[in-house]
């Protein structure tokens, strides 16, 4: 039986991962839950799955769950001193890292650091952190196991083989909602037509994230850490269809792809059971139903945060950190109405240029980037 830790339990990924731990109860067991305020979720998740304990990190809502009458012995605790605290001495096997955006990255670490498996979705913790956490990772032989779907299809195209007969590794993107947009539309563009995703039901953070191509850029810097493989073996493709999850090429020019539909629960169950592969009742892929795969070329000139990605993951340091501080507080500008779609990048780019990059960045040198550049973009909107 392994014992689970869901940090962001009650986000897309969170529900996901409940839904798959649901159905493998002799295997698998929640000890521990995590939100941010969303405790009507987390109530229900409670009742369920009985965890030792949860952490909701907003203090008011701990309040409010506190007073209500729980049909289970959990302790409730708040704040993020007690989210690390969690992370740092809970007894579990498996970290599954649900959690959106920088929050992720000093919890993830504690796991890290002693050592556990982490189901990692939290791509925002290899983008600010990768090299702080590749070293770590190997002084206390933790283990990575990508949740995110293209990390998932590469992790999986990979077992057997060598990874210094790798050519490339070929992320897939669905282009999300703006694929055959022009660029002037980013004027316009509004919340609402952002957060429509063709073939993905997701967070909203990475579903704006998914419609700048930010997501890509920061898949990107995700595969460059999780595979030790430099950006000139890393290239991006557009496949709408989002059943080519990606794919890796080897030296000897043979291509192997991961395919699936676009649903999260195959790479989390993946994340859980690796190396053995579980049997499930999802639902299965169709070919002839889907009937045809197309690809195209990215337009960087367009998607200009894909662009930003390449170029802050060449920089190395505290540039990745930058950009993704940047880019969080101005999607969240934009989620607010505060901006237009086409001055995320603007914003990003303001930021890369104004703030200094510093190279093998330790934790706090991190955080005070992150601060930094959030406090930088906060007061140009
Ligand atoms: P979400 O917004 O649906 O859920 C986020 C979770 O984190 C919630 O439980 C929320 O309560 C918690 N949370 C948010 N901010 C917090 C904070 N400051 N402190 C503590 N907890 C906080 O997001 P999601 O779509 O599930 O994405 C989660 C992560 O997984 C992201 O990094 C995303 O990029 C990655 N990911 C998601 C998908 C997907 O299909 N949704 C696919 C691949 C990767
Ligand atoms: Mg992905």
């Amino acid at each position: 039986m392994k014992k689970i830790f869901v940090l962001g339990s009650t986000g897309s990924i969170g529900v996901n991962s409940l839904n798959v731990i649901r159905n493998f109860a002799e295997k698998f067991q929640i000890c521990g839950l995590t939100t941010n305020s969303r405790i009507d979720e987390l109530e229900k998740q409670i009742n369920e799955f009985h965890p030792e304990l949860v952490v909701v990190k907003d203090e008011q809502a701990a309040d409010e769950l506190r007073s209500r009458k729980l049909n289970s012995r959990t302790e409730i605790l708040s704040g993020d001193k007690n989210l690390l605290l969690a992370a740092s001495s809970l007894d579990y096997d498996i970290l599954i890292g649900a959690m959106v955006g920088f929050s992720g990255l000093a919890p993830t670490i504690e796991a890290v650091r002693r050592g556990k498996r982490i189901a990692l979705a939290n791509k925002e913790t290899l983008v600010v952190a990768g090299e702080l956490v590749t070293v770590l990772c190997k002084e206390h032989s933790a283990e990575i196991i990508p949740v995110d779907s293209e990390h998932s299809a590469i992790y999986q195209c990979l077992v057997g083989e060598e990874l210094s007969e790798v050519e490339k590794i070929i992320l897939t993107a669905s282009g999300g909602p703006f694929l055959n947009k022009e660029k002037s539309f980013f004027e316009t563009a509004t919340i609402e037509q952002a957060l429509n995703h063709p073939n993905w039901k997701m967070g909203n953070k990475i579903t704006i994230d998914s419609a700048s191509m930010m997501n890509k850029g920061l898949e990107v810097i995700e595969a460059h850490w999780l595979f030790g493989l430099p950006k000139e073996k890393i290239d991006v493709v557009i496949h709408p269809q989002s059943i080519i999850h990606s794919m890796v090429q080897f030296r000897d020019g043979s291509i192997k792809a991961q395919l699936g539909l676009p649903d999260m629960k195959l790479p989390i169950q993946y994340a859980l059971s690796f190396p053995e592969r579980l049997q499930n009742q999802f639902e299965r892929t169709n070919l002839p139903l889907i009937g045809s795969f197309t690809f195209f070329e990215p337009d960087y000139n367009k998607f200009e945060c894909l662009k930003l990605a390449y170029d802050v993951m060449e920089s190395g340091g505290t540039a990745p950190c930058i950009l993704n501080a940047a880019n969080e507080i101005a999607v969240d500008k934009f989620l607010k109405g505060k901006i237009k779609f086409s001055q995320i990048p603007y914003l990003i780019n303001k930021a890369l240029n104004k703030l200094e990059n510093h190279f093998q960045p330790d934790l706090e040198v991190i955080f005070n980037c992150d601060k930094l550049t959030r406090d930088f973009v906060s007061a140009l909107v």
